[in-house]
């Protein structure tokens, strides 16, 4: 069975700081379109807002003005605990460091977003172990992150944001405390999962070798996302 197609929507969204000199204008009416199997790149200095606009379309942050739609719903609009069921269900998030929880297992970690919803164990666990298998970790399964190379916990980061098959999945800056060959292989099974479950990839990433292999690649410039 595929999956219905999705599309995100974002349309003239603005963020500002209040800081101790003033208001900070980060994000600046920005606009992006994206469906099913889409997968760009955002790249841009840092400190450009690049992580601000990847948390507002994660439900991490909010927008000072402006939407963002996925399937023509407006995920902003719900309330807190309809938002952490709305993330679990849609969205996949990947961070620069792996965040994954040093007690649990990998696998445990794995299932971790499956616990918000509504789902047998036995189905999500083999799904956990199937995408396990796929990004080379079945050997790896009753490990703790802190048994793991940064390469290996970057994948199980990987395999946790993809758990739910959420329609967005969104990595910032995913290869960054990674070596350039341990990135490399990161890189590539993100795009190739993404593209097989049919997700809306948006990475952000400062290296220009992984922005190259994306089919869309955006700059974030004085607040506006740009085609670059
Ligand atoms: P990037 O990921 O491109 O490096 P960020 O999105 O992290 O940039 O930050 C963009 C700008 O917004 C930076 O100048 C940062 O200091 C500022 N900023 C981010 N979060 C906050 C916050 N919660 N309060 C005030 N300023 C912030
Ligand atoms: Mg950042």
């Amino acid at each position: 069975m595929t999956d219905p197609a999705h599309d995100l929507n974002v349309t003239k969204l603005s963020k500002s700081f209040a800081t101790a000199g003033g208001t900070l204008e980060i994000l600046r009416e920005v606009e992006l379109s994206l469906k099913s199997g889409d997968a760009a790149a955002i790249t841009g200095p840092s400190g450009s807002g690049k992580s601000t606009l990847l948390y507002i379309i994660g439900l991490l942050d909010v927008p000072t003005s402006g939407d963002v739609t996925l399937d023509g719903e407006r995920p902003h609009q719900l309330s807190a605990a309809q938002q952490a069921r709305y993330r679990s269900r849609n969205i996949g998030f990947i961070f620069q460091d792996h965040h994954l929880l040093p007690q649990c297992t990998v696998l445990e970690n794995v299932l971790l977003p499956t616990l918000a919803l509504a789902q047998t164990n036995r189905e999500a666990e083999v799904r956990a172990v199937e995408l396990l298998r796929r990004v080379g970790l079945s050997e790896r399964l009753h490990h703790r992150p802190a048994q793991l190379s940064g390469g290996e916990r970057q994948r199980v980061a990987v395999c946790r944001a993809l758990i739910n098959q959420p329609a967005l999945l969104l990595a910032d800056e995913p290869t960054g405390n990674l070596d350039r060959q341990t990135a490399e292989t990161v890189g590539t099974l993100l795009l190739e999962i993404a593209k097989e479950q049919q997700a809306i990839l948006i990475c952000v990433t400062h290296s220009q070798e992984l922005a190259a292999r994306f089919p869309r690649r955006l700059e974030l410039l004085d607040g506006r996302l740009v085609e670059s």
